[in-house]
């Protein structure tokens, strides 16, 4: 058997396109165009790199993106201030905050100040709770993406076993909650589960969301299982390069003789993320509007 690559980037760029459009009637609409601000404190060069593509996306999508960036050594003060303007400025329909913040500010305070009902990313402990008890908020967007590219391929996941490897509240954590309201039976495996094979072979679908390159092997794998790979993990420069290849938390050319269906990465789960974004600003500006977005659009 050779696994069905999932081409996370081809599905993300139509979700992209889905967005735009939805945001230009929105834009007709309300008179305006739905809006992401977006925080940055500090200089790190990834966190650099992904609010430059960010800004580029939302405006591709038809919406209004404001960027804040901000000193390394802004006050916990002046940051607050700043997500408290942004909570009452109706212009703005979502915020994020790019973490890591830097280390003298409390990230989980920073969160916290951030209106739910703005919290485009999900991290919020109310917007956590909601999908807990399962009422509608926001949900994190790489596990809304890991579902929306599971639902396309496998339709009803109702009793299948779903394994995910991983507990982070960003990731694995949600995840495993939108498993089981797709009635899979879940499993969250982590850093201390004992036999991680085991655990891993009785699995339909396995999310690994790690961070330790190649560490989910073929042999681990259920014939025919579906892979989401959600790490991404630099290795070693070869002899010669100055960078390393990019490669997932699972070993990608053994596990494609083995799993029925798998997302690459590259070009899997990573072009998901900024795409749910973009889904959940306007998801957000569409409520803030009060006005009526299709349940099914997007
Ligand atoms: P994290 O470090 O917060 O969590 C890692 C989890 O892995 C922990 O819950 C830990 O218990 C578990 N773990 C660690 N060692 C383990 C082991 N030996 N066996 C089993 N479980 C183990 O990481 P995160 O933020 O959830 O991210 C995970 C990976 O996903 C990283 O590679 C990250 O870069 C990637 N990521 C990708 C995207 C994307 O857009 N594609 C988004 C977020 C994170």
């Amino acid at each position: 058997m050779t696994a069905q690559v999932i081409d996370g980037k081809a599905f993300a760029a139509k979700l992209r396109e889905r967005v735009g459009e939805f945001a230009a009637t929105f834009a007709e609409k309300a008179g305006r165009k739905a809006g992401l601000a977006v925080v940055l404190v500090g200089e790190d060069p990834a966190s650099q790199v992904y609010v430059r593509s960010k800004h580029k996306a939302t405006l591709a999508a038809n919406m209004e993106s404001f960027e804040h960036r901000l000193p390394a050594d802004t006050s916990e003060d002046d940051l607050l201030a700043l997500v408290a303007r942004l909570n009452a400025d109706p212009a703005v329909d979502g915020i994020l905050v790019q973490l890591p913040l830097p280390d003298h500010l409390d990230e989980q305070a920073v969160i916290g100040a951030i209106s739910p009902d703005k919290d485009v990313d999900g991290f919020h402990v109310t917007n956590a709770g909601r999908l807990a008890v399962g009422q509608s908020g926001f949900v994190p967007c790489t596990p809304l993406g890991c579902m929306m590219l599971l639902t396309d391929r496998l339709g009803d996941l109702s009793g299948l076993e779903a394994v995910v490897i991983g507990r982070s509240n960003i990731v694995g954590k949600p995840m495993a909650q939108l498993l089981l309201d797709a009635n899979a039976t879940v499993t969250i495996a982590h850093s201390r589960t004992k036999d991680l094979p085991a655990v891993v072979r009785r699995a339909d679908i396995v999310v690994a969301a790690v961070g330790r390159a190649e560490m989910v092997k073929a042999e681990w794998l259920k014939d025919g299982a579906t892979v989401i790979d959600v790490g991404i993990n630099r290795l070693p420069p070869e002899p010669g390069a100055d960078k390393g290849r990019l490669v997932g938390d699972v070993d990608y050319a053994g596990a494609q003789a083995v799993a029925s269906a798998i997302t690459p990465v590259p070009g899997g789960v990573g072009p998901m993320t900024i795409a749910v974004l973009l889904r959940n600003t306007l998801v957000a500006a569409y409520r803030n509007e009060g006005l009526n977005l299709p349940e099914d659009a997007l």
